[in-house]
């Protein structure tokens, strides 16, 4: 079903969302979303609160997550959707992940404080429900109330990006164990919004072929961050992959994000939509 209104990722305040999962769960349903997944940054502790929520309101579930791998010396995120939420190892690798957060937001904010900019780490921390999960994200609110920067988008261009001086770079998990993670515990590992990453066409090549060989399945074709362009560009690399194709407007919240729950457009009918490979895994 190319046109079923799946909505496979976004973020809740258990990462750096603005909305509680019961929040999203009832905005999906009110936007028309037939499919949901909640895909928190490296945690899955909002899953079963997001699932009893869209049970609730006889909205079909898949478990999610996103995470942050570090490949090329580049960060990549790798989505896992219909994984089992109580898999030990999975648990535990996200852990592995989270870890090292905080003290990567300390050094975010040593730097900012060299540029003139004192106090982000308390600022940021002030949003931020999850104390593991400290995100650039919540820097970014931060500098936008203090008036350091008009929008978040402007926090990133001049602060919190590669070569910027609030950019602390950071190892993140393996290629190679994200993907296990996820398929290990029942569920489809899903390459995120690929046009976002600054990877010639080589590396990019070198992705999608490891991903596809450790296992991975399917890539975001449809995300709020893609142009119709890229959407168009990626649905080829679908196709040649031989992966099947996801749809996620990576909502965060209310008047943050290019796109709302449920609000992409439907997939192209040639490429195979992912939730095809998860019927069993709904709830
Ligand atoms: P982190 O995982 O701490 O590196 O933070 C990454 C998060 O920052 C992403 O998941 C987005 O929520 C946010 N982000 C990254 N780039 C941008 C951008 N250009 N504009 C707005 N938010 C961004
Ligand atoms: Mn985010
Ligand atoms: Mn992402
Ligand atoms: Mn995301």
């Amino acid at each position: 079903m190319p046109t079923l209104n799946a909505d496979l990722h976004c973020h809740s305040t258990v990462s750096d969302g603005t909305l509680t999962p019961e929040a999203l769960a009832a905005r999906a349903k009110a936007n028309g979303v037939e499919l949901w997944a909640l895909t928190d940054h490296d945690e899955i502790s909002g899953q079963q609160r997001a699932l009893d929520a869209a049970r609730a309101l006889a909205l079909p579930y898949l478990t999610g997550t996103e995470i942050s791998v570090s490949f090329c010396e580049l960060t990549v995120h790798i989505v896992g959707l219909g994984f089992d939420h109580h898999n030990a190892a999975l648990l535990q690798g996200l852990q592995r992940t989270r870890c090292g957060r905080s003290e990567r937001a300390q050094e975010m904010a040593e730097q900012l404080r060299r540029v003139g900019i004192p106090g982000a780490f308390e600022g940021a921390l002030k949003y931020v429900s999850n104390p593991e999960l400290i995100s650039r994200a919540h820097f970014a609110r931060h500098l936008v109330e203090a008036g350091v920067c008009k929008d978040m988008q402007e926090v990133f261009r001049k602060y919190l990006t590669d070569g910027k001086p609030g950019f602390v770079p950071h190892r993140w998990a393996s290629l190679r164990d994200a993907v296990r993670w996820i398929v290990e515990a029942g569920g489809v590992a899903v390459i995120a919004h690929p046009a976002r990453y600054n990877h010639g066409p080589t590396q990019e090549y070198a992705l999608f072929s490891e991903f596809k060989a450790h296992g991975g399945q399917a890539v975001e074709v449809l995300t709020g961050c893609h142009s119709s362009a890229e959407a168009a560009q990626y649905a080829e690399m679908a196709l040649e992959f031989g992966l099947a194709a996801s749809r996620g407007s990576d909502f965060h919240g209310p008047g943050e994000s290019h796109c709302d729950l449920g609000a992409l457009p439907p997939l192209d009918a040639r490429l195979r939509p992912v939730w095809e490979l998860l019927v069993e895994r709904v709830h």
